[in-house]
């Protein structure tokens, strides 16, 4: 099918302004050079005399072009006010041939240079525009001035050269379409793989890229959020959040396109039921469309492409570029869920769904800033299954990983959301309290002791950050406490208070205690003090 193209006005990024943009004066020379030519010919007249008015005309479209191009403010006034120049050389051809024997002048082939200027640099409209003062200049004397200057005979000329340029200016305007929107393609198609090479989220980059490729006023990514549809990327300028489709919204050609995974094109949204008031409102669209995204048979996105004009089709080119950038969004929606899920995999023990030892030393490290900082409480646990190795001697190793996951799950139930469960090694766990002091801490470890599956127990060490805590010392304390319930018979929680909390931060720390035995208890064993030394580390 052959490609149709847009009037370049319809599409901002490939239209060229001809006098403002760098090259104004390369685009204009050979003009000038025709201008020239017909100077020196004048000046070269043998026989008879050169016509003064040509000379002036002549000198003038020389002179006034290079000079408009240089000092008027293109870049301040409207685009249109650039077709005037060529427009106006169409007088002075008119003084020419009047000058030079009216139709049988040689200068008759000069009307074409606006045409063709316009049909490079101009939009269809101002090449139609040209195209009918071409008209006017060459059969408006034929009509009105007539014979002599104009006879008869010269209607033939006067036809072909009017049929020349109404034929040969728009397809001259269609091939330097193309081109230049070829070079916008590769443009958008280069951005698109340096945003996809980035490593960032490339998403807005591929709606901008979406942008050029189409001359649309924007573009959005629609991706599911829970079970509403929300736009995740877009076009600068568009209140993202308010474009979010809950589940079920009728009329939404959004949520049409996702589920029948076809391509929707309403040329004008007026008079296309599908498209919801709400859309139309946000992002005033006159014509949408809707590109479903899918990568291997699986729907996870639909690009919205809206025009501020209605337009009856797509041209098959644009079609084509916005199914390309569809498919890049598919990968690099894809490529994002897949770091992601890396990411968070290198963040978890795999067996149990905990955090991980590296995990754990990133979370611990800012919980213990942020005490710092704010002055408030955060307790530490660590904990040791009883006897475990017993266990998976009886019941086997595999009975032993489901213990440890049904024991993170268990932990969990009973710890706030901010609270990081960690994976410290073998049958070992950590757990950070942020915003929890001693006591408190104390009371849910007791209830973790009540919650260890499989008739199993464990030992907890329980510790409250102080003012000078390092993510070693506190470990460390939490460390010695746990040795310290382990050794007064398990299944219980020993705690080593630190000096001096965080929560009531003093300038300088106490001196630590005498060593002391932890009291037996009940189940919760402390509060005892020990010193660093008195306690080997647990390996
Ligand atoms: P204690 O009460 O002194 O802690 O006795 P324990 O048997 O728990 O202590 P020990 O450190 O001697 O044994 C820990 C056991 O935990 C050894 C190993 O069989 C078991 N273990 C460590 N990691 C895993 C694991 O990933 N899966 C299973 N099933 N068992 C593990
Ligand atoms: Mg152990
Ligand atoms: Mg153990």
């Amino acid at each position: 099918m052959a490609e149709r193209y847009e009037p370049a006005s319809m599409r901002g990024a490939t239209t060229l302004r001809p006098l403002s943009e760098r090259g104004a004066l390369r685009r204009s020379a050979p003009f000038l050079a025709v201008a020239l030519v017909a100077v020196l010919l004048e000046l070269a007249t043998v026989g008879e005399s050169a016509s003064r008015v040509v000379l002036v005309a002549a000198g003038l479209s020389m002179l006034v072009v290079p000079l408009a191009a240089v000092i008027v403010p293109w870049e301040r006034l409207p685009a249109w006010c650039e077709a005037v120049p060529p427009l106006g050389f169409f007088v002075v051809v008119a003084l020419m041939r009047q000058a030079r024997g009216g139709a049988a002048a040689g200068y008759t082939p000069l009307v074409m240079l606006p045409v063709i200027w316009l049909a490079m640099y101009g939009s269809r409209r101002q090449l139609m525009i040209a195209v009918a003062a071409m008209t006017a200049i060459l059969v408006g004397p034929m009509l009105l001035v007539g014979p002599p200057l104009y006879p008869a005979s010269a209607w033939t000329t006067t036809v072909v050269s009017v049929a020349v340029g109404m034929f040969a200016g728009p397809p001259i305007q269609m091939l330097v379409e193309q081109s230049r929107q070829r070079t916008a393609d590769v443009a958008a198609l280069g951005a698109i793989t340096r945003s996809l090479t980035a490593g960032s989220d490339p998403r807005s980059e591929l709606c901008a890229a979406a942008r050029l490729v189409t001359g649309a006023r924007f573009a959005v990514i629609v991706e599911r959020d829970g079970g509403d549809y929300a736009a995740t990327a877009g076009s600068v300028g568009l209140d993202l959040q308010r474009l979010r489709i809950p589940a079920g919204s009728s009329p939404s050609a959004t949520i049409e396109a996702w589920q029948s995974g076809n391509r929707i094109y309403v040329p004008d949204v007026a008079r296309d039921p599908r498209v919801s008031a709400r859309l139309v409102d946000l992002t005033g669209a006159v014509s949408l469309l809707f590109e479903p995204v899918t990568r291997d048979g699986r729907r996870t996105a639909v690009l919205v492409v809206g025009f501020s004009e209605s337009r009856a089709r797509l041209p098959e080119r644009a079609l084509y570029m916005v199914e390309l950038v569809a498919a890049e969004i598919a990968a690099a929606l894809d490529r994002n869920e897949l770091v992601a899920r890396m990411a968070s995999q290198a963040r978890t023990d795999p067996l149990t769904g905990a955090a991980n030892r590296r995990s754990w030393d990133e979370e611990l490290d800012r919980e213990l800033a942020h005490a710092g900082r704010t002055g408030e409480p955060l307790t530490v646990a660590l904990i040791d299954l009883d006897r475990f190795k017993a266990y998976n001697d009886t019941r086997g190793h595999t009975a032993g990983d489901e213990l440890l996951r049904e024991l993170v799950t268990a932990l969990r139930g009973e710890l706030r959301t901010g609270d990081i469960v960690a994976r410290w090694g073998g049958e070992e766990f950590a757990i950070a309290m942020p915003a929890c002091d001693l006591d408190h801490g104390r009371d849910i470890a007791s209830r973790l002791l009540g919650v260890v599956p499989g008739g199993q127990t464990m030992s907890i060490g329980l510790t409250q950050a102080c003012i000078d805590d390092t993510p070693r010392s506190l470990v460390g304390r939490a460390d010695r406490a746990l040795y310290a319930a382990k050794g007064a018979g398990r299944n219980q929680v020993g705690t080593l208070p630190s000096p001096t909390p965080v929560a009531v931060p003093e300038p300088e720390p106490e001196p630590e205690p005498e060593p002391q035995d932890v009291p037996e208890r009940d189940r919760v064993a402390g509060p005892g003090m020990l010193r660093t030394d008195d306690v080997p580390s647990l390996g």
